[in-house]
């Protein structure tokens, strides 16, 4: 009988050390991500939880909205007075003559931004005279704002481009009128000690009505007309601005959010 009680003991004892290694087999292996937590590792923090918009293109609960049609507190001209930008009959925020940029109060470094606009439905002008404005990210680099429906001009300067840099991948231009949206990922410059080199150039993402028109492009510099991109040392926030190319150009439902960025680096 004791000889039984033994071999039962020890079966035990074998089940007990094959559940406890199939066990550990279960936990994360040992190698630790560039976070410096396991893979799958319950100790990692969770991330935010964010209420969505309704549907996409609404601002999440997490971002900062700037004109959504009711009034234009955040924003103002480039000396800080009120905007000369009125809100039309449909809730837009549209440029009237000699308006001048509008920028807004609020600056920003790294961010997410949503924005949507419309070139004037009578069409008048061709080329670059044709529906233009822009969006100034940091107030300085141009995202092109263009009515590219059947208005032939140069690549770098159509709708989607960054102005005098880079045309977009592809021209997904809704007709005059119609309202296009841009959602963006724009990395600011780093400048090495408040000098004009930059240890990391800006970067940007566009989808122009849904579709990539510009894949983490780097940014060259500051966007001219007919001169090479260069950089210039700016503060790492500056308003978000959006440009009176003096055509009747509307905007609406516009919301950032910002995005950690790497501090510059000495
Ligand atoms: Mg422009």
């Amino acid at each position: 009988m004791r000889g039984k009680a033994t071999k039962i003991t020890l079966a035990i004892l074998i089940l007990t050390v094959i559940c406890t290694i199939a066990i550990s087999q279960d936990q994360p292996p040992r190698d630790k991500k560039t976070n410096g937590y396991y893979v799958h590792d319950d100790a990692e923090p969770k991330p935010e939880v964010v209420k969505p918009g309704e549907k996409v293109g609404q601002a999440p609960a997490d971002a900062i909205v700037i004109f959504d049609g009711k009034d234009t507190k955040n924003l103002s001209d480039e000396a800080g007075n009120p905007t000369k930008w009125i809100i039309n009959d449909e809730g837009a925020l549209e440029c009237t003559k000699k308006a001048g940029t509008v920028r807004t109060k609020q600056e920003f470094g790294s961010i997410q931004l949503h924005i949507e606009w419309a070139t004037p439905e009578k069409v008048e002008g061709s080329g670059q005279g044709r529906g233009n404005s822009g969006v100034f990210l940091q107030g300085t680099y141009e995202l092109q704002v263009l009515d590219c429906w059947n208005n032939p001009t140069y690549a770098d300067g159509q709708a989607g481009a960054i102005y005098g840099q880079k045309a977009p991948l592809v021209n997904v231009s809704r007709a005059p009128g119609e309202w296009q949206t841009y959602d963006v990922i724009y990395h600011r410059p780093i400048f090495k000690d408040k000098t004009n080199e930059v240890v990391r150039p800006a970067t940007i993402t566009v989808l122009h009505n849904g579709v990539l028109v510009q894949d983490n492009w780097e940014i060259k510099g500051i966007t001219y007309h007919k001169k090479t991109a260069e950089y210039k040392y700016h503060p790492d926030k500056m308003p978000l601005k959006l440009q009176d190319h003096n055509n009747a150009i509307r905007y609406r439902n516009i919301w950032v959010r910002e995005i950690d960025d790497v501090p510059a680096t000495k």
